[in-house]
């Protein structure tokens, strides 16, 4: 095996969480040589085999990076100060406390798409292999684009408060040197290039389900959520109904009411992909942990996150809404249930839902909503949604508004790492009041700072600082506003 050459962005990574395992105890097969290893296109899919290995991880999406943006919200909080997700909930995060994980795994997945797609070019390989090679090198655009995405909503103000104007990330598409010092790219040059490597991985990938791998669908499902963050609405709605439209052609379809309760623990494949446009798989085998997602929501393991009361009433104000059957409540408060795992395996190694065709159901409508004149497309779109959820219920004949948009969303994707952002890319305001829920009495907010009890985009908060390792190792990078004597 060659020496690895381990190069990162600033060198100097350090986690600065209770939990037990290290960024540096990676597994070899999350590394990448970088230079000689890859020469054909076994070693390409090798090698993204181990970007896939690092997303898994509990601290990107099978955990921390999902987390996140429903914990910083209104409908999921900590359950408890000494909770895993107390940090991020708290909102208290400084700049010498910030967490290191967002920036170090996604530039590390971005590094090693990088070394992939500075050598792919170059590999010799037979014509019948010219779909294979589309595809691997569409899954490396994609995967650097979507970490590119990441970063920029964890540390970039959104793009609609300023049109991008405001600093977003350094954007890496070279493989670079431990001495690499980047400076900070704009928001709307982070748009354009993540954009960028969508809109080529949409052209190159197969339209074929792949388990646990991106494909054609989940490119244009990104391009969709992309567009609708910049405000681009008429590209959001188009691309969304050709995501929607695609994906059904290729057995791709809405859970039904029935299902929706439990299908969640089903191990999809190709006959049946349901709605998943793209999963972790998580398997007893390659399993995350309990800092996953399934173990942190489960009432009897960590149960480290609940529903907020406010939300509890939101969410069980039409009793036969079938989402609402998405928690399960124990000494009166209410764990979310979507994380269930798979036949004979253990509630940490749930499978995460990473995008969903509710989702794109519910960026057509949003776009629609928001566009003139296309108020029977968001109805088309969200009655779909609502429907499922509880067929007695429709849209038709409604205005269709944002905020009506903005309810289903929370009501469809909470715990699913969405609703803080969905919030400040909109300018609305996240406002954490309790009410009063006799079925979860004994859930409550703790004390939070009075500007994290009640805040919209201007809050300096919506956005992490730039991790301490990082600002130390690197002085071309500039601090997130505030940050700086905070
Ligand atoms: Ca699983």
């Amino acid at each position: 095996m060659k020496i690895l050459k381990y190069i990162l962005l600033g060198a100097a990574i350090t986690i600065t969480s209770s939990c037990g395992e290290s960024w540096l105890d990676l597994e070899p097969s999350t590394q990448i040589p970088t230079d000689t290893a890859i020469q054909n296109l076994s070693h390409v899919e090798y090698s993204l085999n181990s970007i896939y290995n690092v997303m898994r991880n509990a601290y990107y999406y099978s955990g921390r990076m999902t987390y996140y943006g429903d914990v910083t919200g209104d409908d999921v909080q900590a359950n408890g100060l000494t909770k895993r997700t107390a940090n991020y909930y708290l909102m208290g995060m400084t700049r010498d406390t910030g967490p290191s994980t967002h920036w170090s795994y996604a530039y590390q997945i971005i590094r090693n798409c990088n070394i992939i797609l500075s050598q792919i070019d170059n590999l010799e390989y037979d014509n019948d292999e010219q779909d294979e090679f589309n595809d691997l090198k569409g899954q490396a655009l994609l995967l650097r684009g979507m970490a590119h995405f990441e970063l920029t909503r964890f540390f970039g103000y959104p793009y609609t408060k300023d049109n991008g104007a405001s600093l977003g990330v350094p954007i890496v598409h070279e493989v670079v040197g431990v001495d690499y010092k980047p400076s900070r790219n704009t928001v709307a040059e982070c748009y354009d290039a993540f954009i960028a490597d969508f809109e080529e991985a949409a052209s190159l990938l197969s339209p074929a389900f792949n388990k646990g791998k991106v494909n054609k669908w989940t490119a244009m499902g990104y391009l969709s959520r992309a567009y609708l963050y910049m405000g681009r609405d008429a590209d959001a709605l188009n691309m969304a109904i050709a995501t929607i439209n695609g994906a059904e052609s290729n057995k791709y379809a809405l859970w039904s009411n029935e299902e929706y309760p439990t299908i969640w623990a089903s191990d999809i494949d190709a006959s049946n992909p349901g709605e998943i446009l793209f999963e972790m798989v998580n398997t007893t085998t390659e399993s995350p942990g309990k800092e996953s997602m399934g173990y942190l929501c489960y009432s009897s393991g960590y149960s480290d996150m609940i529903l907020t009361s406010s939300f509890y009433q939101l969410l069980t104000e039409d009793a036969n809404d079938v989402r609402a059957k998405m928690f399960t409540i124990k000494s009166k408060k209410a764990y979310i249930n979507k994380y269930q795992a798979q036949a004979g395996e253990n509630i940490q190694d749930a499978n995460i839902p990473v995008m969903r065709l509710s989702e794109i159901y519910l960026i057509a409508a949003e776009a629609a909503a928001k566009l003139q004149n296309r108020n029977e497309t968001a109805v088309q779109y969200l009655n779909a949604i609502v429907q499922r959820a509880n067929p007695e219920n429709s849209v038709e004949g409604e205005t269709i508004t944002l905020d009506r948009v903005l309810l289903e969303r929370r009501k469809e994707l909470f715990g699913e790492g969405h609703r803080m952002f969905d919030a400040i890319r909109n300018n609305r305001r996240i406002e954490r009041t309790d009410v009063s829920v006799s079925a979860i009495s004994s859930t409550s907010h703790y004390e939070l700072l009075p500007e994290s009890k009640s805040f919209d985009w201007t809050y300096f908060r919506v956005v992490l600082p730039i991790p301490k390792a990082e600002m130390n190792a690197n002085p071309n990078l500039v601090q997130n506003p505030e940050y700086g004597t905070n």
